[in-house]
């Protein structure tokens, strides 16, 4: 990027894409970034990163950065620059006069997980302790719930237990539902620098990059991969390739998995999940007899109808063969967005500000206190889940929605239906970097946002490691950083004593420091940004325990390595469900299987960014396409490249055919990345996690006449 203008200081920040977390060396001239080149001793990364950390900066000259705030005069008015005087007046005005027409609950939020830590915090906490709103989700509901979930009951705690380093110690690596090569590019350079000849075992029903990287490669049926697990977990019991004692010492629940288990042996599973007896009991040896088996898991697992249980099938292997808390080991769910985890730990919607709860008067005291404010002003319940305050707009119960950094009208499910919705508000506000989201330009006003690289804050990793974002250059026209404007609402409607000492991230991030005293995450060791920046970022917990101990925050640190759990009698638990149908199994009308997911290392979620960088439009598709298997393209008598029209029960999209026997016959797939995807998706979810199962869909495929 401008490699041309010579710089004069250079400085590092965590990327704002994946939460791979890289460290990336920005060149700054005269205050403004001229260029980047990945870290070289950056812990995460060690100088490597994907193309969008290389474009990083390209995309924030897009032509349609939000530059000023944008305000419709009335439903069907286009919208119109304004001052932020009155942005902010109008703003206020409507949410107020909703609020007493339709009550305090009628207004809402739906948030990130690309804004830093700090922003979201102050955003939860102006919102509920302020605003009195009580439903607030954010749009990592569609990527991380599933994990979360899953986490709190079988530990205790949403408690990723690795460090990246467990990809290069491990002698046996297995991936469920997970294509790193593609969507976290640089673990996989990490699992490349494994030196252990590893096996590499895969499950996914496409080859995908990393099935063809595997030693193993488990091209299952799709969403048979919970029985698959049980078939594993059931050959290495009846095997007794077991960790009796890790069991009993550390795991409650043992003889029911066992028994529940007992049914799904490889020959009563081959048949459903198109795997072989050999393939099911090939793998599970692997696994019992590695020194160090890693399990990790991201959307194909996540984002399904029985997500948590499969999560937990996933844990309750590493529990059963003690592959927990050593080097190379553990039950490992890789985070998504940049600060996907930042979002769980620190977006006050279903916890309370970092993992308390609402529900509690003894949690709602401590924050309170910690705060400064009064504990009254903190609802004693949860949020709604993300899918019912859609479902609120639907039923008249949610009257206003303020959107901050997502796209719910390229991303949601069952898009078209989304879009209706988001249209019956009374009032949309949309706070983004960018004027021309599919969301931003339904809104009846738009708050023009700072991006990554314009603003200060931390983000956390999906190793659980604190990194510094910087502020490296002007935002574009009047733009805001997020924690500005967040502050000038409070300002505005009339609660600005309440956040008076968070008048900088980092402040906040000291009453987050407070706050995560004492608790699982405690950060109260790290000494400010100041050390963050020295030590290329931290791992939580890291408490003034530790900081006093003769340990060095750099040092990397897994979790449960004296295998105490999170749950108060210290012991996880080994938690099993039955596996349900698929909710929309293909039928004669709709003879194929939709899977989507990412397409491509070069585009991230809707494009929003990455769409903006002509290098990274290069590396891939303009137009949307369909993969679909040979036999299936010669069945419907189409070519490569051909026009199909791909219609569900929800709708219908014109997309190009790219045939490749990446796809199992009878299955397609489309990145999601094109906006036309999600509107084809179902409306379902997980029902423990709330996450949507987008990887159930049944369509037919046609040629299309042009
Ligand atoms: Fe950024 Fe993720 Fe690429 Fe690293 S792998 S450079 S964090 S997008």
């Amino acid at each position: 990027t401008h490699a041309s203008m010579k710089a004069d200081q250079t400085t590092t920040a965590t990327c704002g894409y994946c939460a791979t977390g890289c460290g990336l060396r920005l060149h700054v001239r005269d205050g403004q970034a001229v260029g980047l080149t990945p870290e070289t001793q950056y812990p995460v990364n060690l100088g490597m990163a994907c193309p969008k950390g290389w474009e990083a900066l390209e995309v924030l000259d897009a032509d349609d950065r939000a530059t000023s705030p944008l305000l419709r005069a009335g439903k069907g008015q286009p919208q119109e620059r304004v001052d932020w005087d009155t942005a902010l007046k109008t703003f206020v005005s409507r949410f107020k006069a909703i609020q007493e027409q339709h009550g305090d609950h009628s207004v809402a939020f739906l948030s990130t997980g690309q804004i830093p830590c700090e922003e979201m915090a102050y955003l939860g906490a102006l919102a509920k302790f302020g605003m009195g709103m009580l439903h607030g989700d954010g749009n990592t509901r569609q990527c991380m719930a599933t994990a979360v979930t899953a986490y709190k009951e079988s530990f205790g705690f949403d408690a990723p237990p690795y460090t990246y380093d467990d990809f290069e110690q491990s002698d046996c690596l297995v991936f469920v539902g997970s294509n790193p090569c593609i969507g976290h590019p640089i673990m996989w350079e990490r699992v490349l620098r494994n030196q252990n000849d590893p096996e590499i075992i895969v499950l996914d029903p496409r080859r995908t990059e990393t099935a063809m990287a595997a030693t193993q490669h488990l091209q299952l049926q799709p969403k048979s991969d919970l029985e698959v697990l049980y078939a594993i977990t059931q050959v290495i019991i009846e095997n007794g390739w077991i960790d009796r004692d890790f069991i009993e010492a550390h795991t409650n629940g043992f003889e029911a998995l066992a028994k529940h288990v007992q049914p799904y042996t490889p020959e009563q599973v081959a048949q459903r999940s198109g795997l072989s007896v050999h393939t099911l009991r090939r793998a599970a040896e692997s696994i019992a007899h590695a020194k160090a088996a890693s399990l990790w898991w991201t959307m194909g697992v996540n984002q399904s109808y029985q997500g948590t249980r499969t999560a937990q099938a996933i844990i309750n292997l590493a529990l059963i063969t003690g592959n927990i808390g050593r080097p190379g080991t553990g039950a490992n769910s890789i985070t998504g967005q940049c600060n996907a985890m930042g979002s769980r730990l620190w977006s006050n919607t279903t916890n309370l500000l970092g993992h308390h709860r609402f529900e509690s008067a003894e949690d709602r005291n401590r924050v309170a206190s910690i705060l400064g404010i009064d504990s009254q002003r903190i609802p004693d319940q949860p949020s709604w889940s993300y899918d019912r305050i859609i479902e609120g707009i639907k039923n008249d119960e949610i009257k206003g929605l303020w959107v901050i950094a997502t796209n719910p009208a390229h991303s949601w499910i069952d898009q078209d239906q989304c879009r209706e919705l988001l249209d019956q508000l009374d009032f949309l506000v949309v706070q983004d970097m960018y004027h021309s989201t599919e969301t931003a330009v339904q809104a009846d006003l738009v708050l023009p946002a700072a991006g990554w690289g314009e603003k200060e804050g931390t983000f956390i990793n999906s190793e659980r490691r604190y990194g510094l974002l910087k502020k490296v250059r002007k935002a574009p026209g009047e733009a805001l950083a997020d924690f500005q404007i967040f502050r000038a609402v409070a300002q505005y409607w009339g609660v600005p004593e309440m956040f008076e000492k968070w008048d900088a991230p980092e402040a906040v991030f000291q009453t987050m420091q407070e706050l995560s005293a004492g608790r699982p995450n405690d950060l109260t060791g790290i000494d400010g940004y100041r050390q963050l920046d020295q030590c290329g970022g931290i791992q939580w917990p890291w408490s003034r325990d530790d900081a006093k101990r003769h340990r060095t925050p750099e040092q990397q640190r897994r979790l449960f390595a004296d295998g105490k759990f999170l749950h108060q009698d210290g012991k996880a638990r080994l938690i099993v469900e039955r596996p349900s149908p698929m909710p929309e199994a293909p039928c004669e009308d709709y003879p194929f299987l939709l899977l989507s997911g990412r397409g491509t290392v070069s585009q991230w979620h809707t494009q929003t960014r990455t769409g903006k960088s002509l290098v990274l439009g290069k590396l891939y598709p303009q137009n949307p396409y369909v993969e679909i298997h040979p036999h299936d393209a010669k069945q419907i008598g189409i070519a490569n490249g051909d026009g199909v029209t791909v219609i569900s029960r929800r709708g219908k999209v014109d997309v190009l055919a790219m045939v490749t026997p990446t796809v199992q016959s009878g299955q397609v797939f489309m990145p999601m990345h094109y906006e036309v995807t999600n509107r084809l998706t179902l409306s379902h979810f997980d029902p423990h996690s709330r996450q949507p199962s987008f990887k159930d869909c049944a369509v037919a495929i046609v040629p299309r006449v042009s």
